[in-house]
């Protein structure tokens, strides 16, 4: 087979998309981002130096043929490069007017580690003197000639680049120079010399003088490169696939280092990286080349210098920068090259940006009417919605901090955001000290009893623990910045923490970054974008709604929704009015039993000891009242959406202390011979209450079963609330769920009495108020007996987190403290079933759920409450198995706003 195509000239770009039907994203597998891009400049008329690409399929048979060149490709080499003579009206090699080009590698996606590109090729001792003659500047002939054989002899050779370094140093030094700049003609014809001996020391060959042979040990190399360890190790990490394989571009050399007044070199983007704003934003330099920009040799000038030296040659930039734009309708990032006062592109590709950027530059182009409302959405991920929501480190105080060796340790990125404050290593010294400015908890791990600590600090940080430890779970509900395992040595009597020989102690300032896992001994500011500010992020997300929701998502008739809605899992007014306002569209989750928790535990502990009936329901009324007015603020917050309250759900002995300390604290007083009623009745209950799997225990529904005061007592509370709330004019939209149902009769035992309750209720106060009862679902039975559920559940909720314990038979903190990572690190599970729902099990029961469910009940809302709920990945396989909607914490809103998007786009 000769006929294979290994080279495309630029200019046959039309070629290559023909041979893939006008698919762009072929071309660039095939041609390389670099290549591809160039070839498009080309084809809509920027100027461009001329120059042709050899194919990443070439790069992969050369690798096959073990270092070889595939058949024909040699030959397609030169009938381009002819071309590229052709229209350059230079000659390689030629001693009156010789072509010099570049070599450079490109991949289809952007990779450090692959080659670095080689300049000047083309240069030896007679072309040399060629360009000096045309050029009269030998100075700059000389030094575009040893840097060919410095680059040549490190990049192609592979001779470290310390070999020529130091030889150039100690000649500068040698000559009393210090800049580059200050070296002339004879001074770098020196250097060439000092250089060539390198080549020959290192390598016994001279440096190729033949330009032809220059041009095919580069393009080797730049196969080769594509298997260095370097390459190879970032394609691991990153999931670049081994088989893509990189072009090679032969491109003719343009210079912007022929003098000071019309030739230079700079790199811009089309629009502003960190803010967004439509204008140019780039560098410039007079008299340089290539990286010398990006390399900060000499302070590089704003792009608008250029406007004040060669206002046409600006003026013309600015059009093309426009023009590209328009071709690739994304934001650009170019490098282009002045010589003598014509401008070259060299490169163009879609900017990196800061997420507030990319959210103004999408908004701003959907405005423009350069791309549609989806293509928008789609180029926006949940990192960027991520990084809108936490503070970050202030950029230019990081770099210093990063500068100055401040990075102090290490660990598992846990919750993202960047926080500063002085360190301190107790719960309550933090809070304390929370009341003098901000403070960063350190501990070894966390327990619940460190909680108030966690909320009085900016962010924490531990020496243990894993990305689900608790430290890390609770951190993440409640948006503070953490960062766990991070193997430092806490001497909680010294108060210091040490690592790698580095020792802070207490109210020292650190700062750590939770969406990096960085933590450092400095005090770096941060910056937290205002979302109400945010126009764009706010907007872009309202898209996101509105491509989601429909003409009413709980009406049937006008079709089944497109996708899914977002709502958030809240237990206060204040976490409620915090998820709304980050566009919730109701509460999926209120969790009842949180209102049990500080000064009100007495209460509900005093409900559990005694055993005198009156005394329980005067423990009851007080709890009715207390929760009456929550759910009173919490309809009112949410008033118009509806709000899923969940009847009291896990084990009762989880609010009377731990059985073990109690045992413990009575055989001591038991011991010193004194006994305390209390502690002794407490005593005797835990141990009666004692299950030994209370996950699998007397829970959930069970709990309303075998104490039914408690479902009277929170159906009034939730009635009465809603009543309240309507009564001062807002207009609350209740529902009460049902818990960890696995039979239909026990729905049938409680759902006709919650019914009964509030209608009482409801008549009573004359009120109207439409409440649905429904069930959560998270046992893997109640999936299985979807039908015969629906005749007492108005609405279902999966319970991802228990159904996913039960169908899988583990507890999560066994498992997630245990086994879990030796299951995934071993691949024996694709990934852990808590962060990403599994979808072959757990799925397959959902699905089962929502298809027999729907039969009987077409418009039931079916939701998701639980971590999953605002896991992207999560989200698209409920949004493809017809959910309603998904229910997360108030930080997960935004992101699975976009997620439900992102699910329904592709
Ligand atoms: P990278 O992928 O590292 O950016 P490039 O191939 O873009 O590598 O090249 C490195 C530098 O050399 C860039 O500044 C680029 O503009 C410059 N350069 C590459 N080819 C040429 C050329 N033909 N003429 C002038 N400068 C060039
Ligand atoms: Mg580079
Ligand atoms: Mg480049």
């Amino acid at each position: 087979m000769t006929d294979q195509r290994w080279v495309y000239s630029f200019e046959d770009i039309n070629d290559a998309l023909e041979m893939y039907k006008g698919d762009w994203k072929k071309v660039t597998g095939l041609l390389g981002g670099k290549g591809a891009n160039l070839a498009r400049m080309c084809s809509i008329g920027i100027t461009v130096p001329s120059g042709f690409t050899i194919s990443t399929e070439c790069c992969n048979k050369y690798l096959e043929l073990e270092n070889e060149f595939p058949e024909g490709m040699w030959d397609q080499a030169l009938v381009a490069l002819k071309k590229v003579e052709e229209n350059t009206g230079k000659k390689i090699g030629d001693k009156k007017n010789p072509l010099l080009v570049s070599c450079r590698s490109g991949a289809a996606q952007s990779m450090p580690g692959m080659m670095d590109t080689v300049l000047n090729i083309g240069l030896n001792d007679e072309t040399a003197k060629a360009m000096v003659a045309l050029t009269n500047d030998e100075r700059f002939v000389y030094d575009s000639y040893r840097r060919l054989v410095q680059g040549f002899g490190a990049i192609v050779l592979g001779i470290d680049d310390e070999k020529f370094e130091h030889p150039l140093g100690n000649y500068k030094k040698e000559k009393g120079f210090k800049f580059d700049n200050e070296l002339k003609a004879d001074n770098w014809k020196e250097v060439l010399e000092l250089y060539n001996k390198v080549i020959m020391e290192e390598k016994g060959m001279k440096f190729p003088q033949d330009p032809m042979e220059q041009i095919k040990m580069s393009i080797k190399a730049v196969f080769s490169s594509w298997n260095v360890p370097r390459a190879i190790q970032y394609r691991e990490r990153t999931g670049i696939p081994h088989t893509l394989g990189t072009a090679v571009n032969l491109q003719t050399m343009v210079f912007g280092n022929m003098g000071e007044e019309h030739s230079g070199t700079g790199v811009a983007f089309t629009r502003n990286p960190s803010n967004g704003k439509k204008e140019i934003f780039g560098e410039f330099l007079f008299n340089a080349q290539g990286e010398d920009v990006v390399a900060g040799i000499r302070n590089a000038l704003p792009i608008s210098a250029l406007n004040d030296k060669l206002p046409k040659c600006y003026e013309q930039f600015i059009q093309e920068c426009a023009k590209l734009e328009n071709y690739f309708k994304e934001m650009q990032d170019v490098e282009f090259t002045i010589e003598q006062g014509k401008l070259y592109f060299l490169q163009t590709r879609n900017a990196k940006r800061t997420a507030v950027s990319r959210f103004k530059t999408m908004f701003d182009m959907v405005e423009e009417g350069l791309i549609d409302k989806k293509t928008a959405i789609k180029r926006i991920s949940s990192d960027d919605v991520d990084m809108m929501l936490h503070p970050q480190f202030d950029p230019n105080v990081l770099k210093l901090a990063q500068k100055q060796g401040k990075l102090f340790a290490t660990g598992v990125a846990a919750s993202p955001g960047a926080a500063v404050g002085k360190m301190y290593f107790s719960s309550k010294k933090c809070v304390e000290m929370a009341k003098e400015g901000p403070v960063i908890m350190c501990r070894p791990f966390t327990k619940p009893d460190d909680v108030d600590g966690m909320f009085a600090s900016k962010g924490l940080f531990t020496a243990e623990g894993g990305a689900t430890s608790h430290a890390a779970v609770v951190a993440r509900q409640f948006g503070i910045p953490c960062v766990v395992g991070c193997n430092v040595l806490i001497d909680e009597e010294k108060k210091t923490v040490t690592i790698n020989g580095i020792t802070l102690n207490e109210g020292d300032w650190v700062s750590i970054d939770g969406t990096t896992g960085s933590i450092y001994s400095a005090k770096i500011p941060t910056i937290q974008v205002k979302l109400e500010e945010q126009k764009h992020f706010m907007s872009i997300l309202q898209w996101c709604d509105e491509f989601c929701a429909k003409e009413g998502i709980r009406d049937i008739k006008n079709g089944p929704s497109r996708g899914l809605m977002v709502w958030a899992n809240a237990d206060t007014a204040e976490d409620a009015t915090r998820a709304r306002s980050f566009g919730a569209q109701g509460i999926g989750l209120c969790r009842t039993e949180h209102q049990f928790l500080g000064d009100r535990a007495g209460i509900l502990r005093e409900f559990i000891l005694t055993e005198d009936k009156d005394k329980k329901k005067e423990a009851l009324d007080k709890l009715e009242v207390l929760q009456t007015k929550d759910f009173e603020e919490l309809f009112i917050a949410m008033t118009d959406l509806p709000v899923v309250v969940r009847l009291i759900d896990p084990p009762l002995h989880e609010f009377l202390p731990d059985l073990l300390e109690l045992t413990r604290e009575v055989y001591e007083l038991r011991g010193k011979g004194e006994k305390n009623e209390e502690k002794e009745l407490m005593l005797k209950k835990a141990e009666q209450m004692h299950e030994s799997n209370p996950m699998l225990g007397l829970r959930g529904v069970r709990l309303s079963i075998v104490l039914r005061q408690l479902v009277a007592m929170q159906t009034t509370a939730i009635t009465q609330g809603a009543i309240n709330a309507k009564k001062k004019g807002f207009n609350p939209v209740p529902e009460i769920m049902i818990p960890l149902v696995g039979h239909p009769n026990e729905l049938k035992e409680i759902q006709p009495e919650v019914e009964e309750v509030s209608q009482n209720l409801l008549k009573k106060n004359n009120v109207e108020i439409e409440i649905k009862i429904g069930t959560m679902i998270e046992i893997p039975r109640a999936c299985l007996v979807a039908p015969q559920l629906t005749k007492y559940a108005k609405f279902f909720s999966f319970g991802t987190n228990d159904l996913t314990q039960m169908t899988f038979g583990y507890s999560r903190d066994d498992a997630e403290s245990g086994f879990l990572l030796k299951y995934v690190e071993d691949d024996i599970l694709p990934r852990n079933p808590f962060k990403s729902v599994d979808q072959i099990g757990v799925g397959r029961l959902i699905k089962m759920c929502v298809d027999e469910g729907r039969e009987s009940q077409p418009m039931m809302d079916i939701g998701v409450c639980g971590e999953h709920g605002g896991d992207p990945k999560s989200i698209k396989f409920f949004s493809q198995a017809g959910l309603t909607y998904v229910s997360c914490s108030a930080y997960r809103v935004p992101v699975a706003r976009l997620s439900a998007c992102h699910a329904i786009l592709d």
